[in-house]
């Protein structure tokens, strides 16, 4: 998980170098033209995206490095678009790099390129840690998209979820020459080459060896080759001319397909207007799509999205599981959309104070020992720290050693949800109907239909980001689970003040907005009332002093001799889960159909011989959030929203089949058990 980083040196022109591999990142000193010349022109992408028709184009690449190819072909590109020389309207770049820079050092090797700059810090802000994954990043308003890929390109391309035509046009074969970087340039590559291209896919490297053009060859590609850059007598160049794509079904299954909507979604309507909702309005707007917002309450985020302040941060296990997984991608993700709408201006109160986890017991101890032992994450993630390490990050007295988040930080969900909606309403036609309860979600192949007020209303499609309502519209409870929670809102005190990290343990505080800390919360398994309870309150209190000990600092925040009622002024509202505490995204499934289809689950046959009857959905999912929404609602938005508008997903493969919207049918099926108990 975590990434040795890049091992390299810079000459004084500032060009850098990979020791361990003995070899430059581009030409010296022409780098631009080399890069223009062998991977832009060696594809003739100038000429293809001024013909192409379609609304996205993708660059396959490996070996990142400083990110000059990708820099060059996204300045190249956005220069045809804004002269209206191209209908394309993204510009989606997969790359990989199994040694990353350091930011430092890539904005070093950024200097050289002054025309660059724009685009260069943009990506520098949005440069993920070293951890391996998919990293998705937007420069130039969404125009360009970058899926950075950290790790061993073979292994990190064939994570990757493919649709049903492939997903790269153009591929860049970068990454050292294949004399002193064997282990890049193996079978597994060109096998996931192949696996990814599109039917007309093209190729160019600046390299002309003789186990590449065989290896290309044995792909399904015809090989040519041109003259080189600058003193190099030849490269590659190539083209794809396998008739019929390659299916790897044991990476993807056909029940967990996720087919690209097959309608353009020119009007939609979200139901819920709490963070999954109002993240995907702001996602639909930028896309120019005419949207309804619809909500039961007087008022947007009056749900689980109402808190004033919400932690967010990875909850990660000592072993790297699928759960890690999502709250890593999730999490980084996460920071990258709000930093980015806080750099459009958006003004919602948070702040990326970073986190403590307390070791508040002595199992909780032990499993953060295994955690920080293992050392599977990078510092920049979580590390450990001693009680007298916490406190001085806390900036007051903490007795407990604790797990240390340092990009982590509290957001209040409902300035949030009004910064989103009123950008989104500023960008797009949208209409917000509180106080509405809709019902009777239907969908034929045409629209989704919705019922309003006893009058029927029709959508390209319909997105369910329903929160505790999701069970009773999807009319479907044995997936979901219903939680209360109460959150105390405390007055701070002026020692209180200082604190400067949010605190969590079994339950969590946070340091003061407007004179006032979030402490909470309970958590009432199947409890869906609503009212603010003085017991809760105690209870909340309680678990705060046993967890944390003994400390001035609590004590005079909490001490008074009025009620607790008087002193806190709580809310309560419901958390929908889900029963393996993951999210759901994606086409709602036609259940009882799909449970048809793959009764014989249970036999397990190789995945190609279960498909599925169903074809393209027009209703959507994002629930199941439990109380990590701020964490896990941008990625999931993105997700869903990619899979509506046929774009990449943000996600791999393996992440989107544990976020599957039928994954407890399919499980029950594979067990021979009733899937609907
Ligand atoms: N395209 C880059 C640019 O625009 O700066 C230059 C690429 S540099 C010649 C080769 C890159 O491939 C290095 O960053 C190296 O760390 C990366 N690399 C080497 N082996 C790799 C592997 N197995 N998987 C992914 N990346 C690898």
């Amino acid at each position: 998980m975590k990434l040795e980083p890049a091992n390299i040196s810079f000459d004084a022109q500032g060009q850098p170098f990979a020791k361990d591999f003995d070899d430059v990142y581009f030409s010296q000193d022409k780098g631009v033209e080399e890069s223009n010349y062998v991977f832009i022109a060696g594809n003739d992408l100038i000429s293809k995206w001024r013909e192409s028709k379609s609304p996205s184009f993708c660059i396959g690449e490996t070996g990142f490095g400083t990110g000059l190819n990708l820099l060059l072909s996204a300045h190249t590109f956005l220069t045809l678009q804004d002269m209206q020389a191209t209908s394309i309207k993204r510009l989606h770049m997969l790359t990989t790099e199994k040694y990353p820079l350091s930011k430092e050092q890539l904005i070093r090797a950024h200097q050289n390129w002054p025309k660059l700059s724009g685009l260069s810090q943009e990506l520098v802000k949005a440069y993920p840690i070293a951890i391996q994954g998919l990293h998705r990043i937007e420069l130039a308003g969404g125009r360009i998209i970058i899926d950075l890929l950290l790790g061993d390109a073979a292994e990190m391309l064939s994570s990757l979820y493919v649709p049903q035509h492939g997903l790269v046009d153009a591929w860049f074969l970068d990454g050292f020459a294949p004399s002193k970087n064997g282990s890049m340039w193996h079978a597994a590559l060109f096998e996931q080459i192949a696996l990814l291209s599109k039917a007309e896919a093209s190729l160019a490297t600046f390299t002309a060896a003789g186990a590449v053009k065989r290896a290309l060859q044995a792909s399904g590609f015809i090989v040519n080759k041109r003259k080189g850059f600058g003193r190099k007598r030849e490269m590659i160049v190539a083209q794809n001319q396998n008739t019929q794509r390659r299916i790897n079904y044991q990476q993807q299954a056909p029940y967990f397909a996720r087919p690209s909507a097959a309608h353009k979604a020119r009007k939609v309507a979200i139901i819920g207007a709490g963070l999954a909702g109002a993240i995907c309005a702001h996602k639909l707007s930028q896309l120019g799509v005419q949207l309804d917002l619809f909500c039961t309450g007087e008022t947007v985020a009056d749900g689980a999205s109402g808190n004033a302040q919400g932690g967010i941060y990875p909850q990660l296990n000592a072993e790297l599981n699928i759960n890690s997984e999502v709250q890593i991608a999730s999490f980084l993700y996460a920071r990258r959309y709000y930093d980015g709408l806080a750099a459009m201006g958006a003004d919602f109160a948070h702040q990326w104070c970073g986190a403590l986890l307390l070791a508040f017991n002595p199992n909780v101890a032990s499993r953060q020992q295994k955690l920080i032992s293992k050392a599977q994450y990078p510092e920049a993630l979580v590390s450990g720290v001693d009680a007298i390490q916490a406190s001085k990050l806390a900036n007051v007295d903490v007795h407990h050693s604790a797990l240390w988040f340092p990009l982590a930080g509290w957001i209040s969900p409902p300035q949030l949800v009004t910064n989103l909606l009123a950008i989104a309403k500023s960008s797009t036609c949208l209409n917000l109907h509180t106080g509405t309860t809709v019902s009777d979600i239907q969908h034929t192949s045409q629209h989704a239909t919705i019922s309003v007020n006893g009058e029927v209303l029709k959508y390209d499609y319909v997105i369910l980001a329903s929160g505790a309502n999701t069970p009773n519209l999807l009319q479907q409870t044995h997936d979901f689970r219903l939680t209360r929670g109460q959150v105390e809102s405390v007055p701070s005190t002026q020692t209180s003040q200082n604190l400067s990290t949010l605190l969590c343990h079994k339950g969590y505080f946070t340091p003061a907005m407007q004179g006032q800390h979030a402490m909470g919360s309970t958590y009432v398994k199947n409890d869906v009332d609503t009212r603010y309870r003085d017991s809760e309150a105690s209870d909340n209190l309680h678990m705060h002093r046993k967890s944390m000990g003994q400390h001035q600092w609590m004590d005079e925040l909490i001490l008074c001799d009025r009620t607790l009622a008087d002193k806190f002024k709580g809310r309560a509202a419901i958390r929908c889960s889900t029963p393996d505490h993951l999210p759901l995204v994606g086409q709602v499934p036609d259940l009882a159909q799909q449970a048809i289809d793959l009764a014989n689950l249970y036999q397990a046959k190789p995945a190609q011989h279960y498909t599925l009857s169903q074809t393209s959905r027009r209703v959507y999912v994002l629930s199941g959030l439990g109380s990590r929404g701020l964490t896990t609602a941008p990625i999931l938005a993105e997700t869903l929203i990619s899979e509506m508008c046929g774009k990449a997903l943000p996600l791999p493969t393996k992440l989107l089949n544990a976020l599957a919207p039928n994954r407890f049918l399919v499980r029950k099926l594979i067990r021979r058990q009733d899937p609907f108990s």
